[in-house]
């Protein structure tokens, strides 16, 4: 009996511990700089997910550099009381086979909160590229070989994987101009300092619609849907024949955070997910919700175990590496 009432006391002190929680700001490490598709999804997300997180604020850290990984270790190395949480992309699956020295396990080192959403990809090009359709850019990146200076936002980032496919998928080689994310990446572009890049449309549809950069094609196998991204072809349909990039992004704490508190982010990000404005903004700017089984932590690490299964073997076989 008194076994049992001192199991009852810790039990409710334990609970207790994490009654409040958040009883302050919550951090969510955004490994890419401000202005990006990810910093973008992020700052949406905050805004809906403080609803389920007693209404505190929740802050946005960019955390850029190296594909995504300096952020993502800082989470995994943060301390595990629910006030750091990450939203990382495709990179989280794709920096195993890149990383010699990934300063974090994947799949031990993080708790899996849930998917948020999936988002197609665009291939666009500076502004006074002389190529205005795809056939055109086919044509000067064969006359311009040697030449052409494609960004991306680091190894592992989902720029560096579609401009990597591109690159094979084309049999032309080009320099690659790594940054610490797409909106640094995009400036330059909209200067003219890089010639073409593979971003996430949550990044490219206002400059599309804006008719400020030059875009030739979506990644995904179907067409899109949304007004702005509606009239491209996809690479495809332009002879790169089973060319197919779509990312995704998801929620993660450092492991050993508390099961109550894991709940309860997921609770949050649930009802999140189901926000109407929150839906509205992501369909505006091509990307889509998740609403499946995904949204489980388990299955979440299991969707992630099946890409790092997926890309590894291609990346390897492209033969990128990174200490
Ligand atoms: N779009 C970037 C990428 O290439 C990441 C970012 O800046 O959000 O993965």
């Amino acid at each position: 009996m008194k076994k049992t009432l001192i199991a009852f006391a810790a039990a409710t002190l334990a609970a207790g511990a994490f009654a409040a929680y958040p009883e302050k700001p919550v951090t969510i490490v955004v490994p890419f700089a401000a202005g990006g598709p990810t910093d973008k999804v992020a700052r949406d997300l905050a805004e809906v997910l403080r609803k389920g997180l007693n209404n505190q604020t929740v802050i946005i850290e960019n955390v850029g550099g190296a594909g995504g990984t300096l952020g993502a270790a800082k989470v995994a190395k943060a301390s595990p009381d629910g006030y750091t949480l990450l939203l990382h992309h495709i990179g989280m699956a794709t920096s195993p086979a890149l990383y010699r020295n990934l300063p974090y396990k994947t799949l031990d080192d993080f708790e899996y909160l849930g998917m948020v959403n999936e988002v197609p990809m665009t291939l666009i090009g500076k502004p006074g590229l002389p190529a205005n359709n795809f056939a055109e850019l086919k044509t000067w990146l064969n006359a311009n070989k040697g030449k052409i200076n494609l960004a991306n936002a680091g190894l592992g980032a989902a720029s560096h994987l579609c401009g990597l496919l591109f690159q094979q998928s084309m049999g032309i080689d080009m320099t690659t101009v790594p940054y610490k994310g797409t909106a640094p990446a995009m400036t330059d572009l909209l200067g003219g300092q890089v010639d073409i890049m593979c971003d996430q449309t949550t990044n490219t549809t206002g400059q599309i619609e804006s008719g400020k950069v030059k875009a030739y094609a979506v990644t995904t196998m179907k067409p899109l849907t949304s007004p702005a991204l509606a009239k491209l072809p996809t690479l495809d349909s332009q002879g790169l024949k089973g060319f197919n990039v779509s990312i995704w992004h998801g929620l993660y704490a450092p492991k050993g955070t508390p099961k109550a508190v894991v709940d309860q982010v997921n609770t949050a990000l649930r009802a999140a997910l189901k926000d109407p404005e929150f839906i509205k903004r992501q369909e505006a700017l091509g990307a889509v919700v998740v609403t499946d089984g995904r949204l489980a932590g388990a299955e979440h690490k299991k969707f992630v175990e099946a890409e790092i299964n997926k890309w590894g073997p291609a990346i390897k076989a492209a033969g990128q590496y990174a200490d």
